[in-house]
Parts: C-alpha cells; sequence; structure tokens
C-alpha cells in the first residue's frame, strides 16, 4: 500500500503545492508506516520531490499529454494508483487538479473529499477537517471506502523537509484515444510577472485608488516583493484592471502567504476569497473598514503616502 500524490508541474519546475502535498503525504505515511509516490506528467527531474519525504516517483512521458486533458489524467493518475495499491490519493485544490480528482474518485470507487484543510482527524474511521460555505465555517467528512481521495487546500499544510531521496521510474499508461477527440488549450492570463493562483505574495488594489490611472502603485510595490497584482470586484468592473484580477467569491480565489490591501475596504463578498490567505495586511484611510478585523496587520492611512515609501524602503533590501 502506498499514498500516491499528484505533483503538478510548470515551466519545467514543481509547483510549490507538490511539495505541500509530498509534506502532507510524508506525515500520514509516518503514522501509517507505508511510502508516497508521486506521480508526474511530462514533469521535472524528480529529485526535488525527494527533499519532501517523497519515495518513489512514476514519470509519464507522453507528447499526447502536453496539453492538460482532465480525462486522460485522470486515466493516468487511475493506472498509476492502481499499479501502487494507494488507498489514498491526494491532490491539491488548484484548478486542474480539481477537475482530475472527482474523476479519479469515480473511476476508483473512492469516497472523495475537497477543501481539506489539515492532517486527517483520524486514520479509523477516516476523517477529515475541511471548509465549507467560503471558508467561513469548517466541516468534518468521514470515508469509509477502502480507496480515498483527498483535494488539500493550498497553504493549509507547511513544507516539510526530509533528507530523504526519490527514486525514479519510468511510467507507460494505456491511454484512450477517445480521450483525444476534444483538443484543449490551457492559458493562464499573466497580467503581473507572477500568477494570482501560484503566487506566494499578492498585492491587490481597490477603489480606494481613485482610478487606473494609479496602479503603478500597485505595480510597482509588487514588482518589489515578487508579487501578483489583484483587485477588488468594483475595479475590474469599472474596467480599470482585467477581470482575470479580480478576486473575492466572486473571482479568484487566492491563498498567498502574504496578501497585501491596498485601498479595499473588506466586505465579505472579497474576504470570501483570501481568506485562506496566511497573512493579511490592509492598508486604508478609513480605521472602521472591515477589513482590519480580518487582518494581521494594519496601516491606518492614505496609500498615496504609504505605498511609494513602502515600495522605496523594500527596493533598498
Ligand atoms: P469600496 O467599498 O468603495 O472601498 C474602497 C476603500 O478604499 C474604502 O474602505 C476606503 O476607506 C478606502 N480608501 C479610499 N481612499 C483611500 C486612500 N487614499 N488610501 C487608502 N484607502 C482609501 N467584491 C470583491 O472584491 N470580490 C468579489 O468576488 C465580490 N463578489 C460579490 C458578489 C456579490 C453577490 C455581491 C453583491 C458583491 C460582491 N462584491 C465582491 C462586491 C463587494 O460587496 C464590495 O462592494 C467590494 O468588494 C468593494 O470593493 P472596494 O473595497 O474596492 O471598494
Amino acid at each position: 500500500m502506498s499514498i500516491l500524490i499528484y505533483a503538478e508541474s510548470a515551466d519545467g519546475k514543481f509547483k510549490k503545492t507538490a511539495f505541500e502535498l509530498a509534506s502532507y503525504a510524508k506525515k500520514i505515511a509516518g503514522e501509517t508506516g507505508t511510502t508516497v509516490t508521486a506521480l508526474t506528467i511530462n514533469g521535472p527531474e524528480a529529485s526535488a520531490l525527494g527533499a519532501y519525504g517523497v519515495d518513489k516517483v512514476l514519470n509519464v512521458k507522453s507528447d499526447k499529454l502536453t496539453a492538460f486533458n482532465a480525462k486522460a489524467y485522470a486515466d493516468a493518475i487511475k493506472q498509476a494508483a492502481q499499479k501502487e495499491s494507494a488507498k489514498i490519493i491526494l491532490f491539491s485544490s488548484t484548478t486542474d487538479s480539481l477537475y482530475i480528482a472527482p474523476l479519479v474518485a469515480v473511476a476508483l470507487e473512492a469516497g472523495y473529499a475537497s477543501n481539506v484543510v489539515a492532517l486527517p482527524e483520524s486514520l479509523s474511521p477516516f476523517r477529515v477537517k475541511r471548509n465549507a460555505f467560503s471558508n467561513k465555517a469548517f466541516s468534518f467528512t468521514e470515508i469509509s471506502t477502502d480507496v480515498k481521495v483527498l483535494a488539500i487546500g493550498k497553504n493549509s499544510f507547511g513544507l516539510v523537509e526530509s533528507n530523504g531521496t526519490a527514486a525514479s521510474e519510468e511510467f507507460t499508461p494505456s491511454l484512450n484515444d477517445n480521450d483525444f477527440y476534444v483538443k484543449v488549450e490551457s492559458s493562464e492570463k499573466v497580467t503581473g510577472k507572477v500568477t494570482i493562483a501560484d503566487a506566494e505574495v499578492v498585492v491587490s488594489g481597490g477603489r480606494g485608488l481613485k482610478g487606473p490611472e494609479n496602479w503603478n502603485l500597485i505595480e510597482d510595490l509588487a514588482a518589489a516583493l515578487g508579487a501578483a497584482t489583484a483587485c477588488s470586484k468594483p475595479v475590474s468592473d469599472l474596467g480599470w484592471r482585467p477581470h482575470s484580477e479580480h478576486v473575492g467569491q466572486t473571482g479568484k480565489p487566492v491563498a498567498a502567504n502574504l496578501y497585501i490591501a491596498v485601498g479595499i475596504s473588506g466586505a465579505i463578498q472579497h474576504i470570501a476569497g483570501i481568506n485562506s490567505s496566511k497573512v493579511k495586511v490592509v492598508i486604508n484611510a478609513d480605521a472602521d473598514a472591515p477589513f482590519f478585523k480580518v487582518a494581521d496587520y494594519g496601516v491606518v492611512g492614505d496609500a498615496f503616502e504609504i505605498v511609494p515609501k513602502l515600495t522605496e524602503k523594500l527596493k533598498l533590501l
């Protein structure tokens, strides 16, 4: 028996979520005396995963799988799970993985839980804690099937390095031609230098910035931090920024290590989308803005004075 993780990569590098999954799996493996196997699809050099507890990496190399294809990817992962007799299969809560995970669960007749935010409360019965209602509440789910599929929330479990090494093995799943009739081309609109989905740090602007002509404040601060840029819904509705940057309940979710909100009031629909971020900072002229209630750090003041000073200080570091 083993635990299988699907390790996503982009631009020749593993995503941080792959290391989070490896760390999460290693912890369960330690308690159950099992091993951790990772599956990569046209992924990079596998050794990096060993440093986070993966024992073995199955590499799928296939020209057919260069573009994301949920059905074919799910099929490959299902076959890897069967080969490894995996009882727990872990995905991250990325857009791609959230497409694949339920398909794998159905194919393996496995119980499935998404939005898992902590290690299992107990392994027998198998009980997991999940985010619910746009991250405003928790729920607990028991999975009674032999095989379990979980999608783990980003940033729910910190990276834990171990000094292991991972054995690497080519894996060639049999692919079904019927899964390739529809060709899906995936592209993420990149408006800053870093995409919102993968960003460790996000700098976000709201209506308090008064207009698109002032967005250099946000972009300069983001550049100094190597951050992605984002915005509130009205800002994208007004056409100041593209809709791909809108975060919140009706926009993109953000699970960054650091989320800096500039001139954003902190309406419940905005907070719902950024709640999973670890450290939240707000810069707002109004000390009564609701954002201060959820922020870890807050600066009351004029963004037009504070942000350029902050950016200059950061550039000196
Ligand atoms: P405002 O509410 O206008 O706030 C601007 C803030 O800037 C104020 O707090 C003000 O004090 C501050 N400010 C002004 N001048 C300065 C200055 N010089 N320096 C510093 N601070 C300053 N919103 C989202 O963001 N994401 C969503 O997904 C979303 N989904 C929604 C879904 C529904 C069904 C509904 C009804 C609403 C949704 N909204 C969403 C809108 C949400 O309710 C708020 O209206 C919106 O988030 C407010 O955006 P804002 O904070 O940029 O603007």
